[in-house]
């Protein structure tokens, strides 16, 4: 039975995730701030640390599969809570889990990363030198001092980062025999989702991003492309992205991909 860690299993996108690689034979060992097998807090380095002692002995140092779900919206205040999460707390896992997946059978890794990544290209990410270069208090105070709009900045500037860190580790993790690939959902009934609606700062913009299928995804639909990428059937899928978004996408960027 592969043993698979996913992060932020206790809600939406990766409580879905948890129930796909479980009906598909997956011994999985959850990650959160509550309800999961490891207790931890992925918004500080020291958690971060903590979570992967904690993984690495649960597992005896060998994991099959590795799927990175924890993450934060825009509207959370200060928004380097964000960038802490959504950029850290995958990138600093993938790094420190690599190693034990190398051990597993047929490993693989999926991180889920948003449309949002496309919103502020790399070369306008204004986040980009300072997370590539592991700069977590650079990153924290540009986004802590960006006014309103350091809540978007931090959401889709972590998220470009996100998947360009996975971009980046494709030849290394290949030549390691380790698939690693990441998902980019669109709007999706979530807990996330919802905090974003209640916050007058950013119900509108998110009311408006209606997809060309004209509803939003239910975390199942995301799990189910998950469980996809974590599986035999997937076996020459490494270093992609796989948008899961409804068209929004195809939609704004036609030209673009
Ligand atoms: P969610 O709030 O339902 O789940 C996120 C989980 O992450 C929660 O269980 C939460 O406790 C956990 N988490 C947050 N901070 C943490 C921390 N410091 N340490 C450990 N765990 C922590 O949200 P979701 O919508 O399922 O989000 C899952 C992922 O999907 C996120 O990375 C999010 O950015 C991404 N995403 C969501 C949407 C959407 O519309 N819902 C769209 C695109 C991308």
């Amino acid at each position: 039975m592969p043993c698979t860690l996913i992060t932020g299993s206790a809600s939406g996108i990766g409580a879905a995730a948890r129930e796909a690689l479980v009906a598909a034979g997956h011994d999985v060992i959850g990650v959160d701030l509550r309800n999961a097998e490891i207790i931890g807090d992925l918004s500080t380095a020291a958690g971060r640390a903590q979570v992967i002692a904690a993984a690495l002995q649960r597992c005896g140092g060998r994991l099959d599969g590795l799927v990175l779900c924890a993450g934060l919206g825009a509207q959370v205040q200060p928004p380097s809570l964000t960038v802490s999460v959504n950029y850290f707390g995958a990138v600093e896992l993938l790094d420190g889990l690599l190693p034990a997946l190398q051990r597993g059978a047929q490993p693989a890794a999926v991180v889920i990363s948003s449309v949002a990544s496309a919103h502020l290209p790399w070369d306008r990410n204004p986040l980009a030198a300072a997370l590539e270069a592991g700069d977590e208090a650079k990153a924290q105070a540009v986004v802590n001092g960006a006014g309103p709009q350091g809540g978007n900045l931090a959401y889709a500037g972590s998220k470009n980062a996100l998947t360009v860190a996975v971009r980046r580790r494709a030849p290394a993790w290949g030549r390691a025999g380790v698939r690693l690939n990441s998902v980019a959902p669109g709007a999706t009934e979530t807990p996330l989702l919802q905090a974003g609606l209640d916050d007058p700062r950013y119900a509108e913009a998110i009311q408006k991003f209606i997809p060309p299928l004209g509803r939003r995804a239910e975390p199942a639909e995301i799990a189910s492309v998950v469980a996809f990428l974590m599986g035999p059937a997937a076996s020459y899928v490494h270093g992609a992205q796989i948008v899961v978004d409804g068209g929004i996408d195809a939609a704004g960027r036609p030209t673009q991909f």
